[in-house]
C-alpha cells in the first residue's frame, strides 16, 4: 500500500469536504440553485480578490485567463510590455505575439524579481505601452515580483494597464486588487483554491474596460465583456462548470471563515518553516531575492540531480512534487504550499527531501530541516 501525497504547485489537493460538495447530483446551469449558488460565489469571489469590480468566471486553465487577458485588452500592433522571469513570464510573450502585439520585453535573470524602476523607465521610454503583464508568482522558479510596486507607478499614466498573472498567489498572498491599482488579475481553481483544474477567474478594472471597448483583436469563447454582462445576471454565456462551482461555493466559505489575514498568515508561516528546514537540512534556496510564499523552489546539491530527487519522491514515497523547467530541468526542485496546506504538509515535505537526498549519496544532515521545520511550525 502506498499513501500519495500531491504537494505539486497545481493541482493541489482538494479538501474532501469539497470532493463531497461536488459529488451531488450536477445541477442545470439555467437552474434557480445554481442561479443563486453563483451570485453568493461573485459576491465572495470579489471578496477574495479584494475588489469592487466583477470577477469573471471562465471555464478553462489559468492560460485561458491569461489569453483573454491579452485578447480582451489588446488590438494588432499595440504595445505590450511584458516582464519575463520565467516558464509563465515566457507565457505573456508568446500570447502577446499571437495575438499581434509589438513586444518590449524586460528579461528578468530567473530566480530575480524584477526592479520596478526597469518598468518605470521603460513607461517613460515609451508611453504609448497599453499594458505590462507581469506574474505575482512565477511558479517556475518560486519568486514573487513585487506587484504593489508596480501599481504605484503604473495607477498614475491615463491609459497603460497592469495585469497580473496571480494563478499561483491569489488566496496564498495579499494582493489588493483595487487598492493596488492591479487592472487585471487572473488566477485559475487549482492552486490556492483548492479545487481541481477547469475554472479560470479574471478582475477587469474600470481603465481596463475603457480600455477593452478599444481592443480589436478577436474573440469568441473568452469574450469578457460578454460574459460580464451574462455574469452580472448570475448565469453564464455558455455552461458553466456546474459541479467546480458548487465545489468553489464551499471554497470560499471556507475561506471566508479562515478570513484573509489568517490565510495568508497561514501560508506565511508555512513557507517560512518550509525554506528554514531545507536551509537547516543543507540545502540551498534557488530564489535569490523574495521568495513566493506559495511553493519553494530549492536547488539540488552538487552532484545530485535535481530530477532524480523529484523522482525518487515519487515513486518511492508517494510524494508528487515538480522539478525544474528548461534550463532548470535537473537543477532544482520545487515543492508548494498553497491552499489545503498545513503544518504536517512541511513536515512530510521537508523530512521526504532528507530522506531522498541522503539516498542518492548527499551527506545531508538527517533530521535537522525537520527539527528547524517543528521550531517554527510550533511557536504561533
Ligand atoms: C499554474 C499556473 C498558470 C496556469 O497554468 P494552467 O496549466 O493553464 O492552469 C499560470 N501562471 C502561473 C504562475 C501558474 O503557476
Amino acid at each position: 500500500m502506498r499513501k500519495r501525497y500531491l504537494l505539486a504547485p497545481g493541482p493541489t489537493p482538494v479538501p474532501p469536504e469539497i470532493l463531497l460538495a461536488m459529488a451531488h447530483p450536477v445541477l442545470h446551469h439555467r437552474a434557480p440553485e445554481f442561479v443563486e449558488i453563483f451570485g453568493q460565489v461573485r459576491e465572495n469571489l470579489k471578496w477574495l480578490f479584494q475588489t469592487r469590480e466583477d470577477v469573471i468566471t471562465l471555464v478553462s486553465s489559468g492560460t485561458g485567463g491569461m489569453e483573454s487577458a491579452v485578447s480582451n485588452f489588446l488590438s494588432p500592433g499595440d504595445k505590450a510590455l511584458v516582464i519575463n522571469g520565467g516558464k509563465f513570464g515566457e507565457r505573456w510573450l508568446k500570447l502577446c505575439q499571437v495575438y499581434g502585439a509589438k513586444v518590449e520585453e524586460i528579461k528578468v535573470e530567473w530566480g530575480h524579481a524584477v526592479d520596478s524602476q526597469k518598468v518605470a523607465q521603460a513607461l517613460k521610454k515609451d508611453p504609448t505601452i497599453k499594458a505590462v503583464y507581469i506574474q505575482a508568482s512565477e511558479s517556475s522558479t518560486g519568486v514573487a515580483h513585487d506587484v504593489k510596486a508596480l501599481g504605484q507607478i503604473i495607477k498614475p499614466l491615463g491609459e497603460t494597464i497592469l495585469v497580473v498573472d496571480a494563478v499561483s498567489a491569489m488566496g496564498a498572498f495579499d494582493l489588493q486588487t483595487d487598492e493596488w491599482g492591479l487592472d487585471v488579475v487572473v488566477t485559475g481553481s487549482q492552486k490556492a483554491l483548492m479545487l481541481p483544474p477547469g475554472l479560470a477567474f479574471v478582475s477587469v478594472s474600470q481603465k481596463a474596460w475603457r480600455l477593452s471597448e478599444k481592443a480589436k483583436n478577436t474573440k469568441f469563447y473568452f469574450n469578457l465583456k460578454k460574459e460580464r454582462d451574462s455574469q452580472a445576471k448570475n448565469q453564464t454565456a455558455y455552461t458553466a462548470a456546474v459541479s467546480l462551482i458548487v465545489g468553489l461555493h464551499e471554497v470560499l466559505k471556507q475561506l471566508k471563515a479562515e478570513g484573509l489575514a489568517n490565510i495568508f498568515a497561514r501560508h506565511k508561516q508555512l513557507a517560512h518553516a518550509m525554506r528554514q528546514g531545507m536551509l537547516a537540512a543543507g540545502l540551498t534556496l534557488f530564489p535569490k531575492e523574495s521568495p513566493s510564499d506559495a511553493l519553494t523552489a530549492v536547488n539540488a546539491p552538487e552532484g545530485v540531480d535535481g530530477q532524480a530527487v523529484y523522482k525518487v519522491l515519487r515513486e518511492k514515497y508517494g510524494i508528487t512534487a515538480a522539478g525544474g523547467q528548461d534550463h532548470l530541468k535537473g537543477k532544482i526542485f520545487r515543492i508548494a504550499h498553497m491552499g489545503y496546506a498545513d503544518l504536517f504538509d512541511v513536515i512530510i515535505a521537508v523530512s521526504a527531501v532528507e530522506m531522498v537526498i541522503k539516498g542518492l549519496g548527499y551527506p545531508i544532515k538527517m533530521g535537522e530541516g525537520v527539527r528547524a521545520a517543528e521550531e517554527l511550525l510550533m511557536k504561533k
